[in-house]
């Protein structure tokens, strides 16, 4: 009896040792990552999306420091309602070049056609590639429903990539990452199967006119494909200043805020939350690691420490 009991003991004073031991290791690598710079990666099906999503966050990151990257699996070449092919391709190219300039970020179009995406094998490997060359910490994606085809495989590559991002032998050419990154969905307004769920909510109040100047280098998406979609094109003004205030307007460009993003605003920014108007949300994937708010708090730089209630 006695025997089993020093057993206990030794096994229980054992485990909680290693539990401290682990504690102090993840502590000390948590305050390790908060004094090196965030790694940011956000996939586009076009070279145009990520910036809508996360222009905002983008700039923020940029101005404090931070890693971020933009990635387009397409090359947008037939994203027009008169020019297409390489034509098309090239000068996408060179806007989502300037988009990036204008924020500080790095810009990747890949040469995959616009409307033709599949999530292949080859795609897939193209995205595990992405995400190890930026040892990025976050991945940013659509999620896989949405109108657009393009849209919903973006969504698929990168869910696939999730986790395979670890294992050495898939891809051997380039070094695996040590551990899974935390994976988000940007915000959408689809509802089946299910709507999306605001996880984090950043405002974006400070850098909004950074990420409609980002958008402003889009030219032909946002002052002529995507006015000519919605029938909208004889509303573009044609001075370079009033296009600008227009496109402000545009509720998917400014990210006005969404009553359903209001409880994790508050969670994080406390009474401050009242006063923000323009914000991006997004879903913690359930494939990638599930940071705890401290992760959060350190991977997401934004938040005041002690938020007033
Ligand atoms: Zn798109």
């Amino acid at each position: 009896m006695m025997k089993s009991l020093e057993r206990f003991l030794a096994t229980f004073y054992c485990a909680a040792w290693l539990v401290c031991v682990a504690t102090l290791f993840f502590s000390a690598s948590l305050a390790l990552a908060q004094n090196e710079p965030v790694h940011v990666i956000a996939f586009g099906a076009h070279p145009d999306d990520c910036d809508l999503g996360a222009g905002g966050i983008a700039a923020k990151y940029a101005i404090l420091g931070h890693k971020v990257k933009f990635v387009s699996l397409t090359n947008g070449d037939v994203g027009h309602q008169s020019q297409h092919g390489e034509e098309l391709a090239k000068r996408r190219l060179a806007e989502a070049q300037e988009a990036g300039r204008r924020v500080n970020i790095e810009y990747e179009v890949l040469d995959n056609h616009d409307g033709k995406l599949l999530p292949t094998l080859e795609v897939r490997e193209q995205v595990i590639r992405e995400i190890r060359q930026w040892k990025a910490d976050i991945v940013i994606a659509p999620r896989p429903n949405d109108y657009h085809p393009d849209h919903r495989y973006t969504g698929v590559l990168v869910q696939d990539a999730s986790y395979m991002v670890i294992v050495p032998y898939l891809v051997p050419d380039v070094p695996p990452l040590t551990r899974n990154p935390v994976f988000l969905y940007y915000s959408d307004r689809f509802t089946r199967p299910q709507p999306f769920r605001a996880d984090i909510v950043v405002s974006i109040d400070d850098v909004l006119e950074k990420k409609i100047n980002m958008l402003d280098a889009h030219v032909s998406q946002f002052y002529e494909w995507l006015p000519w979609t919605e029938g909208l094109l004889g509303q573009v003004p044609h001075d370079l200043a009033e296009r600008k205030k227009w496109l402000a307007k545009w509720p998917s460009a400014a990210r006005t805020l969404q009553p359903e993003w209001r409880a994790a605003l508050e969670k994080r920014y406390g009474a401050q939350a009242a006063t923000i108007q323009h914000a991006e949300a997004f879903e913690i994937t359930e494939y990638g690691h599930q940071p705890s708010e401290e992760e959060i708090r350190a991977l997401f730089p934004f938040f005041p420490p002690n938020p007033s209630r």
